[in-house]
C-alpha cells in the first residue's frame, strides 16, 4: 500500500519537487541524526555468502569462506519473541544476503515473517541471478503474501524479461534498486585504529538505524557490525564487537528499549570514516584484498 501511494504521488508531484524534499530531509538528517523509530524495522540474512561477490561488500559476502544459511527454526524463534515484544506490530523486514536465493528454505521463511507480522512489509532484495530458476512455489508465496522483490541493478546480465514475465504472471511487484547505477560503486572503508568520532559518524552514517540488521537473536544498528567477523576472520583483523555493540532480542525488556538503544551511536561506529566514504567507485568483482574495505 505505502508503494502503490508512493507511486500516485511521484505521477503528481514533479521530479525536481521531490528532489528538493528528498535534499531538504537528507540534509536534515545530517543535522540531526537518525531519529528513533516509531515501529521496528530491520533486515536479515538468509545467506551470509553470495554468488556475485563484489568488491568492498558492506555485507562482508566475498570473505565468507564456508556457505553459511539461516536457520529456519531460529528465525520461527526470533519472530515469535520481537512479535511478542512489539505486540505483532512491525513496519517491515527485507530478506536479503549475501544472496537469499541460495537458500533451500525461501519460501517457509517468507510464509513465517507473514505469519508472526501480518501488517508489515515484506520485502525481498536480490541481485536477481537466480530468480528466473525460482519453482512456482515461490512466486505463489510473494504473490499470496504481498512480498515485493527489490533487484539490486549491477552491470550483469540477467533475464529481465523472463522475471517481469514471472512476476506479471503471479502478481509480484518487482522494483529496481538505483542505488547502485551498475557503473559506479560505494566504498566504506574502515580505520583500523578506531580513531573516528563515534557520535558524528553515527549522525552522518546512512546506514545508522536505517540498514538494522537482525543476526542470530541480535540486533545491530547496520550490517558493518553484525557481519565484520568475516572481515577479522579472512584478514586477521581485530575490530572489537562488544556487548555494547548490538541489543540481545531476548535480553530486550521491551520493544522501547530495543527503539532506543538502535538510534544511538555505539562505541563500534569508531572505526568508520563517514567522510571520506566514496560513492563514485568503480564496480567490480571482489579479489577479497583487504584493501576493499580498510584504508590503507
Ligand atoms: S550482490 Fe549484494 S550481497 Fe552479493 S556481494 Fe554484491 S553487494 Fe554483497
Ligand atoms: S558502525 Fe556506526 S558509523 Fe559505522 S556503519 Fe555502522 S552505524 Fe554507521
Amino acid at each position: 500500500m505505502r508503494q502503490y501511494t508512493k507511486e500516485v504521488i511521484k505521477k503528481i508531484i514533479p521530479e525536481y519537487i521531490l528532489q528538493v524534499r528528498r535534499n531538504y530531509l537528507a540534509n536534515k538528517r545530517h543535522r540531526e541524526g537518525p531519529k528513533r523509530r516509531k515501529l521496528l524495522k530491520f533486515e536479515m540474512h538468509l545467506a551470509d555468502h553470495c554468488n556475485l561477490n563484489c568488491k568492498g561488500c558492506n555485507h562482508f559476502s566475498p570473505l565468507v569462506v564456508k556457505e553459511k544459511f539461516l536457520d529456519a527454526g531460529i528465525f520461527k524463534k526470533d519472530c515469535e519473541r520481537i512479535a511478542g515484544l512489539s505486540g505483532g506490530l512491525l513496519e517491515g523486514i527485507r530478506f536479503m544476503g549475501g544472496e537469499l536465493l541460495l537458500h533451500k528454505n525461501v519460501v517457509d521463511i517468507l510464509n513465517t515473517g507473514r505469519k508472526y507480522f501480518p501488517k508489515a512489509t515484506l520485502d525481498i532484495v536480490t541481485n536477481g541471478i537466480l530468480l528466473p530458476k525460482q519453482p512456482k512455489e515461490f512466486w505463489e508465496t510473494c504473490g499470496k503474501n504481498g512480498i515485493h522483490i527489490h533487484i539490486s541493478k549491477y552491470p550483469i546480465k540477467i533475464n529481465n524479461d523472463e522475471i517481469d514475465g514471472l512476476a506479471r504472471q503471479y502478481n509480484v511487484k518487482i522494483l529496481r534498486l538505483s542505488a547502485n547505477t551498475g557503473l559506479q560503486w560505494h566504498e566504506m572503508k574502515l580505520d583500523v585504529k578506531g580513531g573516528q568520532n563515534m557520535e558524528e559518524n553515527f549522525r552522518l552514517c546512512p546506514q545508522a538505524n536505517n540498514c538494522i540488521n537482525l543476526y542470530e537473536g541480535k540486533l545491530y544498528t547496520c550490517p558493518t557490525i553484525a557481519y565484520i567477523q568475516y572481515l577479522n576472520e579472512y584478514h586477521g583483523e581485530n575490530f572489537v564487537v562488544t556487548e555494547e555493540d548490538y541489543i540481545d532480542i531476548y535480553k530486550a525488556r521491551s520493544m522501547d528499549e530495543i527503539l532506543d538503544f538502535l538510534c544511538k551511536p555505539v562505541q563500534f561506529c569508531r572505526y568508520c570514516d563517514i567522510k571520506k566514504w566514496n560513492a563514485t567507485v568503480e564496480w567490480g568483482v571482489s579479489k577479497k584484498e583487504r584493501k576493499e574495505w580498510i584504508e590503507e
